[in-house]
């Protein structure tokens, strides 16, 4: 159920609404928007919350029934566009960003070149695993802790806030103390302890989706995070698994335009992991930001044919500066622009 307040409402109002939802044995989330405050309800035994005894609360302009499982990710709970900050970069704003950097973090120097590769193309972002989720145990797990030190001496180096992922609940924390956005990956976009403990974090989340999860169990993954209290989720697209055999992934772009219709949250497209081919990065990136993504997260490695992960798919920081270049000219078409950089201190 959804309880949407007038315009005008004031916040004791809204005050008085979410203390009767409460009272009644249900969390409720105040969202604020651009023109009024919804607030979702979640949890307690669904149907047994009184609308009309809601709808005569002063401020209340509708209570609605909400008719699909997820609710807080939806539209109808917040109509404009949700931006999340991450580090300081706006995500879901007007400007799109693009998010670059190494599957993995392998040494400084790895790091740091690849960085600064980013930082001169014009990315926002930097992105990099420190520990990572590979279907062989023999192959390289990631340098843990080594590597959000890595990540983190980057960021103040470049001025670049970081995207890393945790692969469990154990490493969470860790993550969640060096890095300005979480990453969920694809393999873990239903791990639901995950998620949850994702929610209770205090950083953004980018929940990326399962290799074969349909855009309702993506929003319903998103809705675990939010549910506990973590409103700020970017969805990626990042390719699923299809009979086609000329790419790793199919990546199903056609998502993102589904997914604008009935979210707020923003959009990021992974042209690197969606196609698993170097030579494919550059067009699906161009065509994620027609499709109206908010922004790309792309694979580079300044020697790709010794990167200890996913080398097949990473690009040079040369290609990568003229891939931000092609992403800002046809986010002009699409009445958007590139999101410039965070001034380096
Ligand atoms: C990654 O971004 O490094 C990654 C492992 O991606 P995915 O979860 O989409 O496979
Ligand atoms: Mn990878």
């Amino acid at each position: 159920m959804l309880i949407v307040m007038e315009a005008g409402a004031k916040p004791e109002q809204i005050e008085a609404v979410v203390r009767h939802v409460e009272r009644m044995g249900f969390k409720a989330h105040p969202i604020p928007g651009a023109h009024r405050t919804a607030i979702g309800i979640t949890g307690g035994r669904q149907g047994s919350a009184d609308p009309e005894v809601l709808e005569n609360y002063p401020g209340v302009k509708e209570v609605i029934r909400v008719s699909h499982a997820y609710k807080l990710v939806s539209r109808e709970a917040k109509p404009d566009d949700t931006v999340v900050s991450v580090g300081g970069v706006d995500v879901g704003a007007n400007g799109i960003v693009v998010v670059g950097g190494p599957c993995a973090v392998e040494t400084l120097d790895q790091t740091r070149a690849i960085a600064e590769g980013i930082k001169n193309g014009g990315g926002q972002l930097f992105r990099g695993g420190a520990y990572k989720p590979r279907t062989s145990p023999y192959s390289f797990q990631g340098l843990g802790e080594k590597g959000l030190e890595i990540l983190a001496r980057v960021r103040e180096e470049f001025d670049l806030p970081i995207v890393t992922e945790a692969i469990d609940n154990e490493c969470l924390p860790l993550v969640e103390q060096y890095a300005d956005c979480i990453q969920i990956g694809a393999r873990n976009m239903q791990n639901f302890s995950l998620l949850k403990a994702a929610g209770r974090a205090r950083k953004p989340v980018l929940l990326k989706r399962g290799m074969s999860a349909t855009l309702e169990e993506l929003l319903l993954s998103a809705e675990y995070i939010m549910a506990e209290g973590n409103y700020n989720v970017i969805l990626c697209e990042r390719g699923v698994r299809t009979f086609a055999d000329h790419t790793r992934n199919t990546l199903d772009l056609s998502i993102v335009p589904a997914i604008k219709r009935i979210s707020h949250l923003p959009v990021l497209v992974d042209p690197s992991h969606g196609t698993g081919k170097r030579n494919k990065v550059a067009p699906m990136s161009r065509a994620s930001i027609a499709v109206g993504a908010d922004g790309v997260l792309i694979e580079v490695h300044h020697k790709p044919e010794e990167a200890l992960s996913d080398g097949p798919q990473a690009i040079l920081p040369e290609v990568f500066a003229q891939i931000v270049r092609e992403c800002d000219a046809i986010a002009q078409v699409v009445g958007r622009s590139l999101q410039p950089a965070l001034a380096a201190s």
